[in-house]
């Protein structure tokens, strides 16, 4: 029978666990023996006692080791020296700031999938888990800037006279910026937006934001659906716009990535310093450098009454739902992997192909 072990995360702040007793059931249903390690669940509200009833094992998975070891963050060299040569390991590897992970598997004989290089193609989409969590954040972002802001967010007419709603700028519409859109106009903001992709401007306004135009001398779309890097020139003119909308927002929240590339400075100091004191900047690009000039990562920043919020994992902040859908992710990896008695990492499959991460692609786990 073929053997997944669940890992308790361990890096500082990680929250999340890649099962949850409903991906358990499914799995032990289609035949796979499941072993979770002790306490896995318990910050994201998941007991023990709830992933046994859902027919797990607690416990590291006996011997001789499992088949596939699912986590969330990329193991560091401890956790790669625990796995067993010839097993398959699943996690958000983000190869490209984990090379140490990537090459300790490597040379142990593993075979590492990363969740954030799934394509996204329409048969991948349940596999989709940077798109799931990407969503949680644009979400949670609002709401951390509605619990700083001094402010309503809807406009009130109260006995004691009318409240204007809140300003919203939104710069990035993608998965995040998306629901950041739909989660500030559920709240009664005013909504405004930027992107550089023609194809996000009707999304934008189906969720009754006001997309903020650019000039744009040619499309900001590049491969895959993705963004392009912009020059310096085209982001100068992209800031003088986008200056006088942020200068009248009480909220700006950032999402803007481009793949492969630094995130793009898109709020300046100067911009930050056009805020009125008590404004609030959510800037979620942060551990890909930041479209704000003075977030830091992990950290919050004032400036001049501003306040800027540079967190890059607000999904384990909602651990307990960014688990379950991580966890139906991961379950769709595994299902779309597993063999009559095995799971099986193919190199030339259109979805696991891509997502393989350590130079020994083709290994079976047997
Ligand atoms: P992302 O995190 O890479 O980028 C976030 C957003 O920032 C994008 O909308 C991008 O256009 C925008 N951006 C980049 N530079 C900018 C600038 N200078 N100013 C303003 N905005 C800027 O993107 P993401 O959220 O991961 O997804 C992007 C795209 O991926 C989607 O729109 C879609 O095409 C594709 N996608 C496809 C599927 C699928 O199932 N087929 C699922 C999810 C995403």
């Amino acid at each position: 029978m073929p053997t997944v072990l669940v890992v308790r995360e361990t890096a500082p702040g990680e929250r999340r666990v890649a099962a949850t007793p409903e991906s358990v059931r499914k799995l032990t249903a289609a035949g796979v023996s499941v072993a979770i390690e002790p306490g896995a669940g318990l910050h994201a509200n998941f007991s023990d006692e709830a992933f046994t009833a859902a027919g797990a094992t607690i416990g590291a998975g006996g011997s001789p080791g499992p088949d596939v070891v699912a986590g969330v963050a990329p193991p560091d060299a401890a956790a790669v020296a625990r796995l067993p040569r010839g097993s398959i390991h699943i996690s958000f590897v983000y190869p490209a700031r984990n090379g140490a992970a990537v090459g300790a598997m490597t040379r142990s004989g593993i075979t590492g999938i990363a969740m954030d290089r799934i394509p996204r193609v329409t048969r991948a989409q349940g596999m989709d888990a940077l798109s799931s969590q990407a969503s949680i954040a644009g979400y949670k972002a609002v709401l951390l800037a509605a619990t700083r802001l001094g402010k309503y967010f809807p406009l009130l007419m109260t006995a004691a006279g009318t409240v204007p709603p809140a300003r919203v700028v939104i710069m990035g519409a993608g998965v995040a910026g998306l629901q950041a859109i739909a989660t500030a106009k559920r709240l009664g903001a005013v909504v405004e937006v930027s992107d550089i992709r023609p194809a996000v401007r009707e999304q934008v306004l189906s969720l009754g934001g006001k997309f903020i135009e650019l000039p744009m001398e040619e499309s900001g779309e590049g491969t895959g659906g993705y963004a392009r890097q912009m020059g310096e020139d085209f982001l100068q003119r992209q800031r003088e716009i986008i200056t006088r909308h942020v200068s009248s927002a009480d909220v700006v929240i950032t999402t803007a990535q481009v793949p492969g590339a630094r995130a793009p400075v898109l709020i300046t100091r100067e911009m930050v310093e056009s805020m009125r004191p008590g404004g609030v900047i959510v800037d979620l690009a942060v551990d890909a450098g930041g479209n704000c000039e003075l977030s830091e990562p992990e950290s919050e920043v004032v400036h001049r009454g501003v306040t800027i919020l540079g967190y890059s994992n607000l999904p384990s902040t909602m651990a307990e739902d960014a688990s379950a859908l991580y966890a139906r992710n991961v379950l769709a990896l595994l299902l779309h992997m597993k063999r009559e008695d095995r799971f099986v990492a193919d190199a030339s499959d259109e979805i696991v192909g891509p997502a393989i991460v350590t130079g020994s692609p083709e290994k079976e786990s047997e």
